[in-house]
This record gives structure tokens, C-alpha cells and sequence, in this order.
């Protein structure tokens, strides 16, 4: 048996997903930029999944939805993109510790362009530093640019309260919400920008989306040049079948979240109660409460999380962050939170996701507590 407990790295494609996508890589091949009706049929699919998009995350305009290839393209050109635009009149940018790679990074690169960028520290329960934050916020600040839910640890932001802090000092609010979107009610009027995936939510890999608020309107210098579809901001021909796919998993979401939601709940509490009845010293990182139910982190002492994974090789679990695994660094994810760093060497992520049985969930926690068990026995330090 294997199962699969890695959802934030990527889940798979829902069946109906895959079904809506089909026919537009064959019969209904047209580019839907063409004025003529396999064009049309095209554009009439993707202005379909635009709308889908757009309602399962409360935009008022379709328009205000653009396809990306993923959520690293959105958070680069929301970042970038706003930089190199407004950036003659306001240079600062502040970010979290915690964020994706991806925002970090494309922050980095605007730092060697002469941009302030200020990484705002986190608490211990992976919540973002309020006090911090509104003491750095100043009319300079061009850009905040927070995620909504994190992807090693499932901490949930507060993004109102980042929000009005924003808003308060006219600086413009970017939320990467790639983790977010599909599992928690999600409401673009705290923000001005916002970044999901399609592969995160039960759509295909290769599209995001990107929110970029028309009223007022934010504008954004693209990233590379073309034929000016997507408003402008974002060239290229739409790759019809995966627009159509997230579209189609925005949709399904929208139907199951609620109760999808209450299930996760009921098998995280199962998981938990499992591991805490049966190991000592597991500990549990981020935020008991302000937490999404489909990702729990564990620093189980005296056992490294690789280890782990070799252990049992059925259980497709995540030590530290997919990214940062291949290099055995210990997650800054992890030091972020300031846990001690044997325990963050010691940690692993699980992830629930929509077909996570119970079955499966008892499975992997009997697996899990023998390995630790195991290892904890022949370790001479235990
Ligand atoms: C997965 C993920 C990304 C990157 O998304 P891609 O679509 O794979 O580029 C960015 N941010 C967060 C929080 C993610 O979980």
C-alpha cells in the first residue's frame, strides 16, 4: 500500500478535472486568441474558467483574474511587477521570513536593483509579527507582500489585520494564497494581488492565476513581452485544456470545501490523538488553532526526518520543505519559528488531502510510530 501524505507539495489531478480538460487538447484545439469559431469555442472555455476562478475567490470583475504558468510566475510578476512599475516613487518592500522561495527570491533580486526589502520575522507559532510589522509599515512602503496559508507548517495568517495596516498606509497588498485557496474561504477584498496554483488544488501543474485589483486599478509591468494577451501584463497563448483545468477544480472546490473541510478535521484530530497516545516527545510546529486541518509538521526527537522516510518508503511524507529536502539543511521554515535545530532535523510534513482515508491515516501513524520506535531504539543518544 502506498499512501499519499504529501498535499502541499502537490495532489493529484481530480478525475473530473481531467475529464473537462480533455477535449480541448484535441477537437477543440482552437488558439482562442483566433477570431474564428474554434477560436471562439476556445475563448468561450477559458473566459468560463476565468469566471470560475474568479467566484470561488470573490473577484468582482472576471478581468481581474490572469492565467499564469503557476504560482511562481504569479508571485514573481506581482512582486516585480509593481516594483518596476511604481517603484520610482516608493522602494520598500516588506515580505515575511517564512514565504515561498519564490517570493523570497524574487525579493532578493529587487534588492540588488536598489529596493529596501525587509523580511518581517515570525512568532514561535508561525504566525507573522503584527507588532513588527505596523512598526516598519510607513508611507514608503511600496509593496506588503504575506502568504495566506504556509506551505511547511499550514499556519494561517492575518491577513485582515495586514490588510487594514496596509490600506492605512496606501502600500499595496500581495497575498500568496497558493495554499490557501480551495481549502479556506478565501476573499480578494483584503488584497490587492494574490497568487494560487492549479496543481495545489486538484488541477493540472503548469497554470496559476493571478488577481491584480482594477478598482482602484493596480497596474504591473509585465515580465516578458509578446502579443498583449492578458491585458497586457501577461503574453503568450493561453494554454487552453489547463485553463479550463483550473477552472474546473475552482468549481469542485467551491462545491466540497465546507464539508471536505469538516472531514480533515476529524482525520487530522485522528492523527494527532494517534501519535501523541503512542510516542513521547512528538511535538507539533506551528499554531495549534490558526491552522488549515491538512498539514501537520512533527518534530519527533531523536529521529531524523530523512531517516524516517527511509524507514518507510510507502508513506510519501516531506521532511523540512519539499525544496530544501534534497539538501539536508534544516528548513528555514523551521529556524523561522525558532525551534531548536535537532528538532528541526527531526521533522515531518504531513499532508491530508481529498482522498485520504481513514484507513490510510491509521496506516501511516502505525508505520510512523514503529519507525520512531525503531529508531529511537538503536540510537545511542536516545
Ligand atoms: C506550491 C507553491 C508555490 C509554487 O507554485 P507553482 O505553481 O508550483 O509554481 C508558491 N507558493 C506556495 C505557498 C506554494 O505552496
Amino acid at each position: 500500500m502506498v499512501v499519499y501524505l504529501d498535499y502541499q507539495s502537490t495532489t493529484p489531478c481530480d478525475k473530473r478535472v481531467l475529464e473537462a480538460m480533455l477535449p480541448y487538447f484535441s477537437e477543440n484545439f482552437g488558439n482562442p486568441h483566433s477570431t474564428h469559431l474554434l477560436g471562439i469555442k476556445a475563448n468561450e472555455a477559458v473566459e468560463i474558467a476565468r469566471q470560475q476562478i474568479a467566484s470561488l475567490i470573490k473577484a468582482e470583475d472576471p478581468r481581474e483574474i490572469i492565467f499564469t504558468s503557476g504560482a511562481t510566475e504569479s508571485n514573481n510578476l506581482a512582486i516585480k511587477g509593481v516594483a518596476h512599475y511604481y517603484g520610482s516613487k516608493k522602494k520598500k518592500i516588506i515580505t515575511s521570513v517564512i514565504e515561498h522561495k519564490c517570493v523570497l527570491e524574487a525579493c532578493r533580486s529587487l534588492s540588488a536593483e536598489g529596493y529596501e526589502i525587509v523580511f518581517a520575522p515570525v512568532l514561535s507559532n508561525g504566525i507573522v509579527d503584527l507588532d513588527f510589522l505596523k512598526n516598519t509599515i510607513d508611507d514608503n512602503t511600496l509593496l506588503v507582500s504575506i502568504m495566506m496559508v504556509n506551505n511547511e507548517i499550514g499556519t494561517i495568517q492575518p491577513v485582515a489585520e495586514i490588510s487594514e495596516l496596509c490600506r492605512n498606509h496606501h502600500a499595496f497588498f500581495h497575498c500568496d494564497a497558493s495554499q490557501a485557496v480551495g481549502k479556506i474561504p478565501v476573499d480578494v477584498k483584503y488584497f490587492d494581488l494574490m497568487s494560487m496554483s492549479g496543481h495545489k488544488i486538484y488541477g493540472p501543474k503548469g497554470i496559476g492565476a493571478l488577481y491584480i485589483r482594477m478598482n482602484p486599478r493596480i497596474r504591473l509591468t509585465p515580465l516578458f513581452m509578446g502579443g498583449g494577451q492578458e491585458r497586457g501584463v501577461r503574453s503568450g497563448t493561453l494554454a487552453v485544456p489547463l485553463c479550463v483545468g483550473i477552472g474546473k477544480a475552482c468549481e469542485i472546490a467551491a462545491q466540497e470545501m465546507n464539508s471536505e473541510y469538516t472531514r480533515l478535521l476529524e482525520l487530522k484530530n485522528y492523527f494527532i490523538d494517534r501519535i501523541f497516545s503512542n510516542l513521547t516527545k512528538v511535538y507539533l510546529n506551528g499554531d495549534r488553532e490558526k491552522r488549515i486541518p491538512g498539514c501537520l509538521n512533527f518534530s519527533f526527537e531523536g529521529v531524523e526526518g530523512e531517516g524516517m522516510m527511509l524507514g518507510m518508503p510507502e508513506i510519501c511524507v516531506s521532511s523540512g520543505s519539499a525544496c530544501t529536502s534534497a539538501s539536508l539543511e534544516p528548513s528555514y521554515v523551521l529556524k523561522a519559528i525558532s525551534i531548536r535545530e535537532d528538532l528541526a532535523h527531526c521533522s515531518l510534513r504531513i499532508g491530508l488531502g481529498r482522498y485520504t482515508s481513514k484507513e490510510e491515516v491509521t496506516y501511516a501513524t502505525d508505520k510512523i510510530i514503529s519507525v520512531v520506535n525503531r529508531l529511537r531504539s538503536m540510537s545511542p543518544l536516545w
